[in-house]
């Protein structure tokens, strides 16, 4: 859904990652805390050390986004539900999950983890800012302790803006849910609910703006267009889940596909294959069962005058598991496991690892747009007999 990932280390169990857009956002903290910030609360320092408390600024932020995220991820795990792992990105982070929470009670507690997290965290900071104040600790490192205080109570407003999916907006998610007992209506209105207040934040940055507040007027409009995008992103996931539900893997298979000898060489490949069929990828076997795969990309490293004497085994690469899928696979999980891989298909093998066929992501994609636009014509996706229908062709 967002930029590329960049793994950064393990705790606890959870993998932490951050999305490329977060390099920039550290950029922008460190230039405005030691260019704007620091140096209009505590004037009169130098240059240098305004550097130098942008930087601890910067990275008390990115320890404070990593601790608001773990206490999402532990409560969810205490709840029961399987955690990717953390991703942070431009305004924060996501603890990403890969199921839908078992109830409202589990949504609520791990939602507000975050939050409750961040407050308790900047009132620590705060408590440390004034004990350094009365105990005449330098200004600079009282300054950065007040300011990571400020900050994490910052945050924990701004996560609890009630649009999903940010945790305000899950919290009410939860509630909704609640309430009528249906997580898909929740989830409808607690994005709509998202979506609303991000447009009010972009208005809000054009009246900003033409109060002359500039600074103001661009973090209010990012803010906004934030929460539109996710709301919208989330939206489709959603209708993807619900159009694809009780969909296995098999519909969208196409068996047989061309696969390549492992014992073949690789000028063999490159005529007979590549050449031939218009695939990235393409699928390596030994009597039927699924060895690896080969693509253009390791075809072109072996120089041609070489190519008829090394074999398609040789330049393979491994398959992992998560490239593959079998039969029974559901649809929805499977494009998230493209999705997390970064492919554009995945190998269906049986039990026991002989190749059946391949999935193509466009193939479920354009299902699931066919389905939507049929549904939309026929009363919109909301009508209860779209799913039991749905349910009963998977049977
Ligand atoms: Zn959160």
């Amino acid at each position: 859904m967002f930029g590329r990932k960049l793994r950064l280390f393990t705790l606890l169990g959870f993998s932490v990652s951050v999305d490329t857009s977060w390099i920039f956002l550290a950029i922008l903290i460190i230039w405005t805390l030691s260019l704007g910030y620091f140096p209009q609360v505590v004037p009169g320092l130098s240059p240098e050390i305004y550097w130098v408390m942008g930087t601890l600024g910067a990275f008390g932020l990115f320890f404070s986004i990593v601790f608001h995220e773990f206490s999402h991820s532990i409560v969810a795990r205490k709840k029961g539900l399987a955690m990717n792992g953390i991703t942070l990105f431009l305004f924060g982070g996501v603890a990403e999950m890969s199921e839908e929470p078992p109830n409202p009670g589990a949504e609520f507690w791990m939602a507000i983890a975050g939050p409750i997290a961040s407050v308790v965290l900047g009132i620590g900071f705060l408590a440390i800012g004034g004990l350094g104040q009365n105990q005449g600790w330098p200004l600079a490192v009282n300054s950065v302790f007040l300011y990571l205080g400020f900050i994490n109570i910052l945050l924990a407003v701004f996560n609890m803006i009630p649009g999903f999916p940010l945790d305000g907006g899950r919290v009410l998610r939860s509630i909704l849910w609640k309430i009528k007992g249906d997580i898909r209506w929740a989830t409808k209105w607690a994005m709509r609910s998202g979506s609303f207040v991000g447009f009010a934040l972009i208005a809000l940055a054009v009246f900003a703006f033409l109060a002359g507040q500039f600074v103001a007027a661009v973090w209010w409009f990012l803010i906004g267009m934030f929460l539109r995008m996710a709301a919208q992103g989330s939206y489709i996931q959603l209708e993807m889940r619900e159009t694809l539900k009780g969909e296995s893997v098999a519909r969208f298979m196409k068996p047989a596909p061309e696969a390549v000898s492992a014992e073949i060489p690789v000028s063999e490949f490159v005529d007979d294959y590549i050449y031939r069929y218009q695939n990235q990828v393409f699928p390596v076997v030994n009597s039927g069962h699924l060895l690896g795969k080969v693509g253009i990309e390791q075809a072109r490293n072996i120089p041609k005058e070489r190519r008829s004497w090394v074999r398609v085994r040789e330049i393979m690469q491994e398959v992992k598991e998560e490239e593959k899928v079998t039969t029974e696979t559901d649809a929805f999980d499977a494009i998230q496991k493209m999705n997390q891989e970064r492919q554009s298909e995945v190998f269906v093998t049986s039990l026991d690892g002989e190749l059946e066929g391949l999935v193509k992501a466009d193939d479920i994609l354009s299902f699931f747009k066919t389905r939507m636009a049929l549904e939309q014509s026929n009363g919109g996706p909301s009508k209860p007999s779209t799913k039991s229908d749905s349910t009963k062709k998977a049977g």
